[in-house]
């Protein structure tokens, strides 16, 4: 029997969070900043060649820098990421400005625009645009479980992303969280800090007060 529940994997060098989803077609939601460490992590559960999915809920390289030393080390992982996040990787040349880090390029295989689902087989992803953080994070939701990951839009107890970053929008990261809102959401899968397992609502409710009050 496989586990359904994504398994957390804190990853260095910022702490982000990887998911690991052991459903039918496997799948890894980002993947942090040291790609032979979430090797390690990820051989505990499964054999790494078989995850077919990688999700990246936006660009930052805490979330994302891994991600081409998996694409040159397993050819049949497709890396799925938003069309405004990859402009913004190209324009910067793939280097972060802010912290001075610098990306190994690399292509994605599948651009979203918002709106699309995977199916995984046990659990379906769909694909909601919420720039803000950055122009295009997206968080994916699983719309029969009510789980929603959700990178760097919302995080635990009212809190929610930095604006200050390239491509950051207050106010599109209000209406971003606005959106989330609408949705029926019981656990939550954030990017940073400790997942909520059941009434999630009310964490996003209270980011949605908060990201109003503050930005
Ligand atoms: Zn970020």
């Amino acid at each position: 029997m496989s586990r359904i529940e994504p398994i957390q994997i804190v990853t260095p060098p910022l702490a982000a969070n990887a998911y690991l989803l052991l459903t039918e077609t496997p799948a890894i939601v980002d993947v942090g900043g040291d790609s032979a460490f979430l090797l390690d992590a990820v051989r505990k559960y499964i054999e790494p060649k078989k995850i077919e999915y990688i999700f990246l809920t936006h660009s930052h390289f805490d979330h994302a820098s891994a991600v081409s030393d998996w694409k040159s080390w397993f050819e049949n992982v497709r890396v799925v990421l938003h069309r405004e996040e990859y402009s913004l990787l190209k324009a910067q040349g793939f280097a972060s400005t802010v912290f001075g880090i610098k990306f190994k390029p690399f292509e994605p295989d599948v651009m979203v625009d918002g709106g699309e689902v995977f199916d995984l087989g046990e659990v379906k992803l769909e694909i909601i645009h919420t720039p803000g953080h950055s122009p295009g994070s997206v968080c994916l939701y699983e719309r029969e479980r009510k789980w929603l990951f959700s990178g760097d839009t919302v995080f635990p107890h009212g809190s929610f992303g930095r604006v200050d970053l390239p491509g950051g929008s207050s106010y599109k990261l209000i209406e971003s969280i606005k959106k989330l809102t609408q949705l029926d959401v019981h656990n939550l899968y954030p990017g940073h800090e400790d997942e909520v397992i059941g009434n999630a609502n009310d964490h996003i409710k209270h980011s949605l007060e908060f990201a109003k009050m503050f930005l």
